[in-house]
């Protein structure tokens, strides 16, 4: 059963060499691939390292499978209904089923649905996108609720539990969560400003301990 180029192929660009797909999602000598007449590989890249496109992809590929059971069933059904001769039947399943092949049914549209979902999903991971903002946001307020240290978003257990979380998302570097909480600083404190204009008085508490040789904490309460 074959449906025409196979939808891998849409995540590729050709190159000039022969054989060689260029992944469309990622760059570098390991976005090339090699696809001598046959799809493994291309499916392979995506399963590595774009693993939300290759669900997508996969889900693509079954309703695409199932609407063609489905059309050839319906086929069979009303034509078993019908009292028609039986040489007509088989032509008309026959052409229908080929038919099936080539044409595009508004069933499907719920897959390119799903698929435009995926890579709306996946843009809002990427920098700039809502997710990744939101996600970058609860980092920050992690590392500042629970005391972690700045250099914990660098460690090789909290990435590798990111990236099977969060596959799209790129754990971003040490400093721009450093200008992050600046910024975020920045912007409480114009809060608190207009907060204190009007207050006539104010109670402070201070706290002062040490949680490890090296770190100190200025605890203020109002
Ligand atoms: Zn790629």
């Amino acid at each position: 059963m074959s449906g025409g180029p196979s939808p891998v192929r849409k995540h590729f660009l050709p190159t000039d060499k022969k054989n060689l797909m260029q992944c469309k999602y990622c760059s570098g000598p390991h976005s090339l691939v090699k696809c001598s007449g046959n799809t493994t590989n291309m499916f392979n890249h995506l399963k590595a390292n774009h693993v939300e496109i290759y669900n997508a992809l996969m889900i693509e590929i079954d309703e695409k499978k199932s609407n063609l059971k489905r059309k050839h069933e319906n086929k069979e059904n009303s034509s078993s209904t019908n009292k028609s001769t039986s040489a007509q039947n088989n032509e008309s399943v026959s052409s229908s089923a080929s038919e099936s092949l080539t044409t595009t049914e508004p069933s499907e549209q719920s897959g390119r649905e799903n698929i435009k979902y995926s890579f709306k999903n996946i843009s809002s991971f990427q920098e700039g996108g809502t997710k990744h903002k939101n996600l970058t946001d609860k980092i920050l307020f992690m590392i500042c609720k629970d005391s972690e240290p700045f250099s914990m978003v660098e460690r090789e257990g909290f990435i590798k539990m990111m990236k099977y979380a969060v596959p799209n998302y790129k754990v971003p570097s040490r400093q721009t969560f450093i200008n992050h909480l600046d910024s975020k600083y920045d912007t409480v404190s114009q809060k608190y400003k207009i907060l204190l204009k009007n207050v006539t008085c104010v109670t402070l508490t201070t706290d002062i301990w040490t949680e490890s040789k090296n770190t100190h904490f200025i605890f203020v309460t109002y």
